[in-house]
């Protein structure tokens, strides 16, 4: 097992804009992360450097507490599994699953056992014998896997979007395999994706970033339920957090969104207040109550389009202004996206109550959350 520790990393390369800009991240031995963002917003750079193959522009690596930033990636006992295969075609299954731990010069007796292993738990056992060339983009991404997985000694293993090429149903059957492996195995797991869906079910915790800088780490639940910037909200969840642009009204906690006031958590008001800038109410779909009319503090809104994705239904709705008409011009232009649940009866044009509870909305300030961290 590995703690990797990276200190004030930063990277551009030669001629670009910074790729990385400075961060700071401790990853503890054994624990399960996963590296989310857009394409383009420094993962893969920040793979390399941690195994060895990209030399960071400032900063230093640590692995237990030794400093690496400086040693080739053969002496860092780390294994990597890429985004395409990395297979030998004229070898066989065998040959290629064994090849780590010969280069390693394990015991041949020691090499059969856990290349069949790994070879059960991939599912590949029948194909052992067979060359690689000629097998299916599917079976050669497993066999990257398997050779990124076959080593006991490792401390570390980095996976870079490993499941890209591999087809869906494959997909959902690996990542579960994955899990499986590392709560049997003492690892420390780094797993490079911008798919959410992965990083949730794969890693205890996650890393979002974005355009070169770290914006929140965190449990799948706190990047959920509370996420830390704007960008969080948007990325994680399907669909995103809502966004309102708000005024704090009183000192009360109160925000006015168009001409609503709807409550919102005092101390994030006066926090909201203290970091200034623009200010948005934002609000996640899941957690946006549909009530009737009379409900204290519930504001109209109406429908504009409905999709039924058979275990939910979700309605984009705009905000309708006090006193507005039904169906009238003057709407408010913000639109919200609402979960309801399967069998909803709701159609565009409806009239769709919804309740904005204090518990369940954030403040943000210039993209920052206003609760406490
Ligand atoms: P993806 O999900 O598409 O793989 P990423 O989040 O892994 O993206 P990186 O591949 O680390 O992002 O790239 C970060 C930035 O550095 C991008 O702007 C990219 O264009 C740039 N970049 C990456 N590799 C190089 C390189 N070898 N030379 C110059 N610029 C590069």
């Amino acid at each position: 097992m590995a703690r990797i520790e990276l200190r004030g990393i930063s990277h551009t390369y030669a001629g670009g804009a910074p790729a990385l800009k400075p961060l700071d991240l401790v990853w503890e031995d054994g624990g399960a992360y996963a590296l989310l963002g857009p394409s383009g917003c420094g993962k893969t750079t920040l793979l390399n450097i941690i195994s060895g193959l990209l030399r960071p522009t400032k900063g230093e690596v640590l692995i237990d507490g030794k400093g690496v930033t400086h040693a080739p990636p053969e002496a860092r006992n780390i294994a990597q599994v890429f985004q395409f295969p990395v297979v030998y075609d004229t070898m066989t299954v065998f040959d290629n699953l064994a090849f780590p731990l010969r280069n390693r010069r394990v015991k041949e007796s020691e090499i059969r056992p856990r290349v069949e292993q790994i070879a059960d738990l991939l599912e590949m056992t029948n194909e052992l014998g067979r060359r690689a060339r000629g097998l299916s983009a599917d079976a050669l991404q497993k066999i990257s896997l398997g050779r990124g997985l076959v080593r006991k000694d490792v401390a570390a293993i980095l996976f870079d979007e490993p499941l890209t090429v591999i087809d869906p149903h494959a997909k959902w059957l690996l990542r579960r395999k994955l899990k499986q492996i590392h709560q049997t195995t003492p690892v420390t797991l780094v797993y490079v994706t911008h798919d959410q869906v992965e990083a949730l079910t794969l890693a205890d915790k996650v890393v979002v970033m974005n355009e070169g800088s770290v914006v929140q780490q965190g449990s799948p639940e706190d990047l959920f339920e509370r996420p830390a910037h704007t960008f969080v909200g948007h990325f994680i969840g399907s669909p995103g957090m809502n966004f309102l642009p708000c005024t704090l009204e009183g000192d009360d906690g109160a925000a006015r969104v168009g001409n609503h006031r709807i409550p919102v958590d005092p101390a994030q008001c006066a926090r909201a207040r203290a970091l200034g800038g623009s200010l948005v109410l934002g609000v996640r779909p899941e957690f946006l109550r549909r009530v009737e009319p009379e409900t204290a503090g519930a504001v109209p809104t109406t429908v504009r389009q409905v999709e039924e994705l058979g275990t939910h239904v979700i309605a984009s709705a705009t905000l309708r202004q006090v006193g507005a008409q039904e169906g009238g011009q003057n709407d408010a232009q913000q639109e919200l996206k609402v979960k309801l649940p399967e069998g909803t009866i709701i159609a565009a044009g409806d009239t769709l109550w919804l309740e904005l509870s204090p518990s369940r909305t954030t403040l943000y300030a210039d993209g920052r959350a206003a609760f406490a961290s």
